[in-house]
């Protein structure tokens, strides 16, 4: 088994050469040259941990870390900077099983990922005796962004800056950014959408010119976003262990299939799903929901994907995403695994913003379900759900839920399913306190906290808590143009 890049089939890495470079040097994202089979039983499974599930799913995906490298990441990760020993609890709504990502530092779900990232990262650059500081670069369009500076800050030979697009991230994503203390944290807005932000952040990756410069400075470059492996490959580990929970509990029986529903932007969360169900996990469908920004769902109806669109900003600010990064490993895939047919696509999306996989679209097609929720069904279904179960869900999570309603409706598949539920209402609370009554819209973010613990019976957060006293230490804004010379600046360079 090795990595290799969806664009030049003559790469061959190991899992920590991959997680240490993070994106191929031609523009192309890692693959694992086969997709591990799980190599404990679904009863087995059953009765595991969440760190003992996540050893057995990530250790063939991670082949080159020795068992007391990868245990010692897992054990540093996942802990208790968790709120519940479960790390990721399963919750029961009507019926259907809302996976519960949230209970990290951050309280989305980037933490269950971008807890162990750091450590593979550093255990990755150890392996392979580099000397240089990782300077992480990051655009987020909100969750990764924070989730990326909590577990960075303060790692030794590591340091961190974060793009983020300055007024499209909501009141609570910001102020959590823009307060972090560590030294080695960056955080700065741009006048642009997520989209933009992602583009030059990938742009910088591939700067020839830049990577010399630093490289002689003692830096290289890493990236936290989803196109890591090392962030792709812990999430696969919650849906083995939701699968395990469902068996336990008696809610399924050993080898039922169940379905998978994903509130999407960047197509990492569902790939992962899309993994995990490579890896011999008995799922039916995996349910690809999306909200006004659509692309996927029209994807998902023809092979055509175009993001020559209006780019519309919602209530599910981290789902507001045009460029879906890690679908391009679905479509190296596709094609075969033919780097050379994948890079043709990607070029054309690049000049025209579209391309198809009509003739090979069948080979993914049949996994995959698409569907979409605008405002109107998910302030539906939050507050329906909310009525009826007191059960109250964010918004990103409300896509899937409204999309999955939707999916039952037009299918009449009632296979269990589990929800990807990704953030806590806290975090969005204002949008969910409007879903609930549209009255509370002119109110105060704090306010609506208060108001969102009292109506859900769920104690306010700590990572809420946090920001309301903290400092704010990150004040930059710049143009996109201007993120080349800010990075150089930060570490140093002209
Ligand atoms: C990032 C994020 C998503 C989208 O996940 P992808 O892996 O980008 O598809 C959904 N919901 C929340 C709360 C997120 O932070």
């Amino acid at each position: 088994m090795f990595y290799t890049s969806t664009r030049d089939n003559s790469i061959k890495l190991t899992a920590s050469e991959a997680v240490l470079k993070g994106l191929s040097d031609d523009g192309g994202l890692f693959v694992p040259s086969e997709i591990p089979q799980l190599t404990k039983s679904l009863r087995e499974i059953s009765e595991m941990s969440y760190q003992e599930t996540a050893y057995t799913v990530m250790k063939d995906f991670l082949f080159d870390y020795t068992e007391d490298e990868l245990r010692n990441c897992i054990e540093r990760a996942y802990d208790s900077k968790f709120d519940t020993e479960e790390i990721a609890p399963l919750v029961e709504a009507e019926g259907t099983y809302y996976l519960e990502l949230f209970h990290g530092k951050t309280i989305a779900f980037k933490d269950m990922a971008l807890s162990i990232l750091p450590h593979l990262l550093t255990t990755a650059a150890r392996k392979n005796k580099s000397d240089k500081e990782i300077v992480i670069l990051t655009a987020t369009s909100g969750d990764t962004g924070k989730a990326a500076l909590a577990g960075f800050a303060g790692v030794p030979g590591t340091r961190i800056i974060v793009f983020y697009p300055k007024g499209g991230v909501s009141k609570v994503q910001e102020l959590q950014m823009i307060t972090q203390k560590e030294s080695n944290t960056k955080v700065i807005g741009v006048k642009g959408n997520f989209d933009d932000c992602q583009s030059k952040v990938k742009e910088l990756f591939g700067d020839a010119e830049l990577k010399e410069k630093m490289a002689e400075a003692g830096f290289q470059f890493s990236s936290a976003n989803s196109i890591n492996i090392g962030r792709l490959v812990p999430q696969i580990a919650y849906y083995v262990y939701a699968y395990g929970k469902l068996l336990k509990e008696d809610r399924i029986k050993d080898g039922e299939k169940i379905n998978i529903c994903v509130p999407t932007g960047n197509f990492g969360n569902i790939l992962a799903a899309f993994y995990a169900k490579n890896m011999g996990l008995p799922v039916n469908k995996l349910i690809c929901a999306s909200n006004d920004n659509k692309v996927l769902f029209d994807f998902f109806k023809d092979g055509v994907y175009d993001k020559n669109r209006e780019f519309i900003l919602t209530d599910s600010p981290s789902m507001d995403i045009l460029i879906s990064s890690n679908l391009e490993r679905l479509i190296y895939l596709s094609t075969g695994c033919d780097a050379a047919k994948n890079k043709k696509l990607m070029e054309s999306l690049k000049t025209k913003g579209i391309y198809d996989i009509k003739d090979s679209f069948a080979k993914v097609k049949d996994q995959f379900v698409g569907e979409f929720a605008d405002w109107n069904d998910c302030s539906g279904k939050i507050k329906s759900l909310y009525e009826e179960t007191g059960y109250v869900i964010d918004t990103h999570t409300a896509v899937a839920a409204a999309s999955y309603d939707k999916y039952v409706k037009a299918t009449g598949d009632y296979t269990k399913t589990v929800i990807a539920s990704t953030a806590s209402p806290f975090k969005f609370a204002r949008s969910v306190m409007k879903a609930i009554d549209p009255a509370y819209e002119k109110e105060d973010d704090f306010k609506l906290i208060d108001v969102l613990s009292k109506t859900a019976n769920v104690e306010i957060p700590n990572a809420i808590n946090e920001i309301r006293t903290s400092p704010v230490v990150h004040d930059t804004v710049c143009e996109i143009a201007d993120m080349k010379k800010l990075v150089m600046e930060n570490i140093g360079i002209e």
